[in-house]
């Protein structure tokens, strides 16, 4: 039987940044597509560049990301600052909308405003939905951070945790809104970012590039595990392992071991992503526009023609799903179409290709019992060797950059363990 000490099941940003980091390099990295990279990857058709929606790279850690640049082609990475709307009752709105309300017709810009000078005194708040109306008042929930997040997550805003988003929900205060009336500013986390002219998958070319070939396994899944032999079964062969290091979403690592407790807390969003490239321009500058209403099937539209300066409109158009749903993609798509004419970015452009994706997982519904769950069963894994990270690994929402932080932590832990062996010289003294 193979032997390896790290079997790293998923070839995704989260387990392609762990080989690269942990010092050992006997490690195997198992991924069951043809390709690498999870939601990273990027496809070019006809002349499009096109990636599992839209994919934007924004780093806090300097080091990190300069790791990464020294990896990738000079000057192929494109320093970008957001232009990002959201389309409300036919107009166009900056986002954030909670700080941009100014933007809004008079009567409903001083029912927003009103509310939330009025808002309750802070409190702790029970839910997302129950943060959303407690810290920005009814009318800025109503007209946007409730319909616009229900789409997003296709659930009941009631069952999430307030803090379901973490750093990525745009907080704002009494002082940024009035600010904003004269001079504009802007610190959510992806006001500028990054992103690579061959795609968002550049950035997973630069996590391979120091890795050995022979020891990243594409096409090839996880049917089962055994974490007592510390076994994975993979078609017609098994793999002994020392530490198994999972990226694959937490539900289908517990299925895979057979685990006996009920993990029907766990529950998610999917997102249909449609991918479309036409033979004219659309509109300039934008990165993309959320749409809040229920009367448009998607709750963003993006424009990778204008990330890079394209000639023709080259769009991705996210809807959300719940993990029930059943996915009509021809019945979507014309709703797409529809829509885009609808909203005005459509107007005469020819449909040149296209191309359908499924994220399932997409937004995984960050609850109490999840949490608690997802704690108590990790802490069980751990005592068996079996290591749980990454966006849909970990259960939780997170960027890039923390899958990348997360995966080099757990290296580093492993690198200093091994550094402390007994027989290791430097403690000899
Ligand atoms: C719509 C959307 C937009 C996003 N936009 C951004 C953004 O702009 N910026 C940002 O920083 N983040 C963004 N994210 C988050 C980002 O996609 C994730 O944080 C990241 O891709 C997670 O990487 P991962 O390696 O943890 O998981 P994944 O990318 O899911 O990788 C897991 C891998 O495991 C493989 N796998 C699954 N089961 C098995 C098995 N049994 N055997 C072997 N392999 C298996 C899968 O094929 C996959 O390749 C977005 C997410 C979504 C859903």
């Amino acid at each position: 039987m193979e032997r390896v000490t790290y079997l790293v099941l998923g070839g995704g940003v989260t387990g392609l940044s762990f080989a690269n980091f942990v010092d050992a390099k006997d490690y195997l990295v198992l991924e069951k597509e043809r390709a690498l990279g999870g939601y990273c990857k990027s496809t070019h058709k006809e002349g499009f560049v096109w990636d599992c929606a839209g994919h934007y790279f924004h780093f806090r850690n300097a080091a990190l990301r300069d790791y990464l640049l020294a990896r990738m082609p000079p000057g192929s990475v494109r320093e970008i600052i957001r232009d990002a709307r959201i389309r409300y009752k036919d107009n166009l709105i900056d986002f954030p909308f909670q700080t941009n309300i100014h933007q809004l017709p008079r009567e409903e810009f001083l029912d927003c405003l009103y509310d939330l000078y009025f808002r309750a005194a802070d409190r702790s708040c029970r839910s997302f939905q129950d943060m959303v109306y407690t810290r920005f008042g009814r009318n800025i929930a109503e007209k946007f951070l409730v319909p616009y997040n229900r789409k997003l997550y296709a659930c009941d805003l009631d069952t999430l945790d307030a803090d379901a988003m973490g750093r990525f929900f745009p907080q704002t205060t009494m002082d940024d809104v009035i600010r904003n009336f004269k001079v504009r500013g802007d610190r959510s986390y992806n006001a500028t970012f990054l992103y690579p002219e061959a795609g968002a998958a550049q950035f997973v070319t630069a996590l391979v590039h120091d890795l050995d070939p022979s020891r990243l396994v594409i096409g090839e899944r996880a049917l089962g595990i055994d974490p007592d032999d510390k076994v994975v079964e993979i078609a017609g062969r098994r793999v002994r392992y020392q530490y198994l290091i999972s990226t694959v979403p937490f539900p289908d690592l517990l299925n895979l071991m057979s685990w006996p407790a009920d993990a029907s807390c766990l529950t998610w969003s999917k997102v249909l992503v449609f991918n479309l490239g036409f033979d004219a321009k659309g509109p300039q500058g934008i990165h993309w526009i959320y749409f809040p209403e229920e009367k448009y099937r998607f709750y963003r539209v993006g424009f990778y023609d204008n990330l890079l300066g394209a000639g023709r409109m080259s769009l991705y158009v996210e809807i959300g799903l719940a993990q029930n749903d059943e996915v009509d993609p021809g019945r979507e798509r014309e709703a797409v179409l529809r829509g885009l004419e609808e909203a005005g970015i459509v107007q005469g452009q020819n449909l040149v290709c296209s191309e359908t994706i499924l994220l399932d997982p997409a937004y995984v519904h960050v609850s109490g019992s999840a949490q608690r769950f997802f704690e108590e069963t990790d802490r069980l894994l751990r005592s068996k060797d079996i290591y749980s990270i990454g966006r849909y690994g970990g259960w939780k929402y997170c960027s890039l950059e923390d899958n990348l932080l997360e995966a080099k932590a757990l290296a580093g832990d492993f690198n200093r363990a091994q550094a402390k062996l007994p027989w290791d010289v430097s403690d000899a003294g």
